[in-house]
């Protein structure tokens, strides 16, 4: 069984919070796009956890780990994170970590890239693309116009390294241009060394491993990074990641393009969040803002920043589950909502006068303003709840609501980050 967990919103909806749930389910769990730049937050018996590159089924024992050919590997950035859940006590061997050799491996120059260019756009415009500055897009760039690493390549690199020198000499002519100083060949050859390495007893054709294990009947899960509003071809663009977060992709990028999904979940927030520049209608300013960003410790898993907060945007999230072709839902957080008397939802966008309830091309939704309708609150505390019974019925209706305006059932609802803090609705 294949099942993808992916994001309807513009990313941190607690998609690692629910696949390490979920992961219980599961004999293997992908990464199959994104690089570093994702940021999830895992809280559970062994203590706190922000991944970046690693699925989250990795704190779990007997969870096999792959890294698709659809993800961007700052292999440096991997050793960091393997050496540091090693310290925690995880247990990371080539049997439950398993790296894609089509994976496509992130350049400390592909990193030098974001930087300068987003510090261009500051300059030029005023208006960044609100990048995390890891080397992601730039990266995508290269694989697309066929000038990058693989990860297959580390295992011969005798071949590898003569590669290297007409790469970086395309590369350096960047980097002049924005009045950088070039990167060296031999230090390139020596990120290989130190940070390669170290990783090529996980390197495999994790397409055999996923087929083998498919057949075998084991339980595979694809987890995404972001949400689908930051999908390249359907999300905020250029306010997006550089892949495709969506949830049709999980066999491409996983290395199984001839395997199709049983089941899409989609992970929804309760409430609104937006890292970064870009469209957002529904959000809240101010006072408004700063209480819902502190009730629901809304800073960036990767890099600290405040996030940008607004209610549920039906809307925007009617989309996301449509691009997610989401079976079911998983509502999370809504622990966050409970302090409040009464709840904003935005239900529409209004457009010189004109009510919009479809999702609007990214032109447009910049000038959409939001429609807010609110509904009674439960005011109480709901972080101890287990059990549908224990909800209080404006909790109640508020998933009803959410459900019936989206059109998708609500099978998980979270009241909490630890591992047991959620109710089973169905
Ligand atoms: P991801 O990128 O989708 O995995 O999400 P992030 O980890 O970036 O952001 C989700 C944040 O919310 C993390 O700090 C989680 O620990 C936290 N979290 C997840 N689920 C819940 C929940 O139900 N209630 C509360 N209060 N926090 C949650
Ligand atoms: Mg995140």
């Amino acid at each position: 069984m294949l099942t993808s967990i992916c994001g309807i919103n513009w990313g941190d909806e607690g998609k690692g919070r629910m696949v390490d749930l979920l992961s219980q389910d599961f004999d293997v769990v992908c990464r199959y796009q994104g690089g570093n730049n994702a940021g999830h937050t895992v809280i559970n018996d062994k203590g706190r956890f922000i991944l970046n590159l690693l699925p989250s089924g990795i704190l779990r024992e007997n969870v096999v780990n792959v890294l698709g050919n659809g993800m961007v590997i700052d292999i440096k950035h991997l050793c960091g994170e393997i050496e540091n859940l090693r310290k925690a006590g995880i247990r990371i061997t080539p049997d439950n970590l398993k790296i894609s050799d089509k994976a496509v491996i992130t350049m400390p120059y592909n990193v030098l890239q974001d930087i300068m260019e987003e510090d261009r756009l500051q300059k030029a415009t005023g208006k960044p693309y609100g990048s995390t500055r890891r080397g992601i897009a730039p990266v995508y760039a290269d694989k697309y116009l066929k000038k990058v690493f693989r990860m297959g390549e580390l295992l011969n690199t005798d071949l590898l390294y003569k590669r290297v020198s007409d790469i970086v000499d395309w590369k350096n002519m960047t980097i002049r241009a924005y009045g950088f100083e070039p990167v060296k060949t031999e230090d390139m050859i020596d990120y290989f060394e130190t940070y390669g390495k170290p990783l090529k007893d996980y390197i495999c054709d994790v397409g055999l491993y996923l087929n083998k294990a498919n057949k075998a009947g084991k339980n595979i899960m694809f987890e995404a990074q972001l949400g689908a509003l930051r999908d390249i071809d359907f999300g905020i663009v250029p306010y997006t990641s550089s892949s495709s977060t969506i949830a049709a992709y999980a066999p491409i990028g996983a290395g199984v393009p001839n395997l199709k999904l049983d089941k899409s979940i989609g992970i929804m927030k309760a409430y609104s969040s937006c890292v970064g520049a870009g469209p957002f209608t529904c959000e809240y300013f101010g006072e408004k803002a700063e209480r819902l960003r502190e009730l629901g410790g809304e800073y960036g898993a990767a890099t600290g920043r405040p996030r940008r907060v607004g209610p549920f945007d039906v809307v925007a999230s009617r989309y996301g589950i449509r691009c997610q072709g989401a079976d079911e839902i998983a509502l999370t957080k809504l622990d966050v909502l409970d302090d409040y008397d009464e709840i904003e939802i935005c239900t529409k966008y209004e457009l010189n006068g004109k009510i919009l309830t479809e999702f609007p091309f990214t032109d447009v939704l910049d000038m959409c303003k939001p429609v807010f309708e609110k509904v009674k609150g439960w005011h109480c505390d709901i972080s101890e709840c287990r059990k549908k019974e224990q909800l209080p019925k404006e909790a109640l209706d508020y998933i009803n609501l959410l459900e019936r305006l989206c059109d998708c059932k609500i099978r998980y609802v979270s009241v909490g980050a630890e591992r047991d803090a959620f109710v089973k609705m169905y």
